[in-house]
């Protein structure tokens, strides 16, 4: 997009425009990131070196609000959240008006977006059920068959069949590098794909649209939904903690457990009155803490086996007593969801292997 708006304050000069530029090819930014390119920007223009530690939160944050000024009048805006794991918070330029798949009509083949979608429902649906809340799939389970080709597609589905004739492994590999790169996706060190910080800000109501059930009027506003938000911060929960029962709806990040459960008086699930033991995960580890999965991986041989292994993605000292307990494996559900199961099993037999 080439931005050049009118500047009714004669501000908006070079400098803004190359952070706008750096930032909008990145995808997505810390001010860590943004430091460094306004240190190279700084430097530049001052024509003396400026480190990127000279460079303030001010300086940073009013690059980024005249950028979200010459940003406006293109139905962009800027948008920020904090990271799951790290807590860093992170900006992203979304855009306000259009589906994300629609715009990313003009930079890919039909077949690539609708690949995408089908990875979405992979990880939204597939791997995201009542029982496991993974909401990440692993690159052996993106380059599976129904998701590269897509499965009982509707005959009279004109609007897919027409064109899409499936993506192959290798380009499959080539799309998920470029979605990766472009900070749409990120992998974790086990080989998890799940959503940036980028993607959860730019979907957030996508994604509720087409994974959540509406809330029909006189209906139970508390059934069971895919997509849940944090008690605490209301964001999207892709990795945290759920409640231990599995109807209810009450997730937080592991960022935002530690104050949340200091303003409460007991531990319990504030809508279900459920003990918060913290040991039941979204996220990567609702797979990864399983003992079929640790089984597997010892059999393999494909991971030292080590609970800091397993836990590294979980960075706040709070959490510290979980990592020296092993998760249960959950067994009041065993009964529920046979076919799941069995589908997941599946699935993770073939994680084994990996
Ligand atoms: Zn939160
Ligand atoms: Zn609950």
């Amino acid at each position: 997009m080439d931005i050049d708006a009118d500047d009714p304050h004669g501000n908006y000069n070079d400098g803004n425009r190359a952070f706008l530029q750096a930032f909008m090819n990145r995808g997505q930014l810390s001010f860590e990131e943004g430091r460094k390119i306004l240190a190279a920007i700084f430097t530049v223009q001052s024509r003396a070196e400026v480190r990127p530690a000279e460079v303030t939160q001010e300086d940073f944050e009013s690059y980024i609000s005249a950028a979200a000024d010459a940003l406006s009048p293109f139905d962009y805006e800027i948008r920020s959240t904090q990271h799951q794991l790290t807590k860093e918070k992170i900006y992203a330029v979304v855009n306000s008006m259009s589906d994300p798949l629609t715009q990313s009509a003009t930079i890919r083949t039909q077949e690539e977006i609708f690949y995408i979608k089908r990875l979405l429902d992979a990880m939204f649906e597939t791997h995201n059920t009542r029982r496991r809340e993974v909401m990440a799939i692993t690159s052996i389970q993106a380059m599976e068959k129904k998701v590269l080709k897509g499965v009982n597609r509707p005959a009279n589905d004109d609007s897919q069949s027409a064109v899409d004739k499936g993506l192959t492994g290798g380009e499959a590999e080539k799309l998920l590098e470029k979605l990766e790169a472009e900070k749409w996706l990120e992998r974790s060190k086990q080989g998890f794909y799940r959503l940036s910080p980028r993607a959860l800000m730019e979907l957030r109501s996508w994604l509720v649209e087409a994974y959540n059930e509406p809330i029909q009027e006189g209906e139970d506003a508390d059934e069971w939904q895919r997509i849940k938000f944090c008690e605490a911060c209301k964001e999207i929960v892709t990795i945290g903690q759920r409640c231990a029962e599995l109807d209810c709806n009450v997730r937080l990040h592991n960022i935002c457990e530690a104050a949340y459960w200091n303003s409460r008086p007991n531990k319990q699930c504030p809508r279900c009155e459920t003990e918060w033991d913290g040991q039941h995960y979204v996220g990567q580890k609702a797979v990864t803490t399983t003992e079929e999965y640790l089984k597997g991986k010892r059999r393999s041989g494909g991971v030292k086996r080590s609970r800091a292994a397993d836990d590294e993605e979980v960075p706040v000292a709070e959490s510290s007593n979980r990592r020296s307990r092993r998760a249960s494996p959950e067994p009041e559900e065993e009964e529920e969801e046979e076919e799941e199961q069995e589908k997941e099993a599946e699935a993770e037999a073939e994680d084994d292997d990996e």
